[in-house]
């Protein structure tokens, strides 16, 4: 697949800075432009097209990760979210690296949707990743997705291989990824990675509803409701049976 990335410029949706949610400390959070996945429950659709947003020179991004270094102190630093970050890999890969000369921390946030020898690179210019696991089935994930989760799980053992830190995410969305045989078979397929340092578990909201109706998209999840306090109890109290740190953001 081609990437619409042109020689040292990242295609962007969006900048967060003093972000607290994208990995640890205070971060500098890049939402880039383009993904392949359709989850029913994007709250970022307007980041589908992989030739919109515009492009930033990583010069520029870097210049402002630097500015920011006194806030990032010792935990904080750059994520790259999106969209998927893995559709314009190789750029991220310099940007990483011109990152890392400057002693900044790098993040991934990734739906893992590819793994290659350009993303194995990426990955290890990547401190940590934030893998995002749309559901263990892979009948659910095409359901939930339009895509196989297949490489997901592979781009988790590649990781897993390279003994570097990466952080789980799940949403949580009543009726389509709440099952508790699933949330199970979650559990089991990584409890015996060493390299998950934990999973976050992000309950189904609407917030991203209106952008759909504004591009014209059909919104499948209109009727479906955020998760109760209970539901997400369960699924936390499930996901504590194997992972050493589960958290609800
Ligand atoms: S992977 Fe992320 S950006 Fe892509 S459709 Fe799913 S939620 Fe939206």
């Amino acid at each position: 697949m081609s990437t619409t990335t042109i020689n040292n410029q990242l295609r962007i949706h969006s900048i967060e800075s003093f972000g607290t949610h994208d990995g640890p400390g205070i971060r500098l959070v890049i939402f880039v432009q383009g993904c392949e996945f359709r989850c029913l429950y994007c709250q970022n659709p307007d980041t589908f097209d992989l030739k919109g947003g515009k492009l930033m020179d990583l010069d520029e991004i870097v210049k402002r990760a630097v500015n920011m270094k006194p806030y990032f102190k010792k935990e904080g630093g750059v994520t790259i979210s999106g969209g998927e970050p893995l559709l314009q890999r190789k750029v991220l890969s310099e940007l990483f690296k011109k990152l890392h000369a400057e002693n900044i921390h790098t993040c991934l946030d990734s739906n893992g949707r590819l793994l290659n020898d350009e993303v194995k690179s990426l990955l290890n210019e990547t401190d940590l990743i934030l893998l995002d696991i749309k559901h263990i089935n892979n009948e659910w994930h095409k359901k939930l997705t339009g895509l196989d989760n297949i490489s997901t799980l592979k781009l988790a053992d590649y990781r897993e291989s390279t003994q570097k830190p990466m952080w789980l995410r799940y949403v949580l969305v009543p009726g389509w990824s709440d099952q508790e045989e699933f949330l199970h078979e979650l559990g089991q397929h990584f409890k015996d990675y060493k390299t998950i340092e934990k999973i976050e578990i992000q309950p189904y909201h609407k917030l991203g509803v209106h952008k759909w109706e504004k591009l014209g998209l059909k919104y499948e999840l209109e009727s479906t409701l955020p998760p109760s306090k209970e539901e997400i109890e369960k699924a936390k109290k499930i996901f504590s049976q194997y992972f050493k740190e589960v958290k609800v953001n």
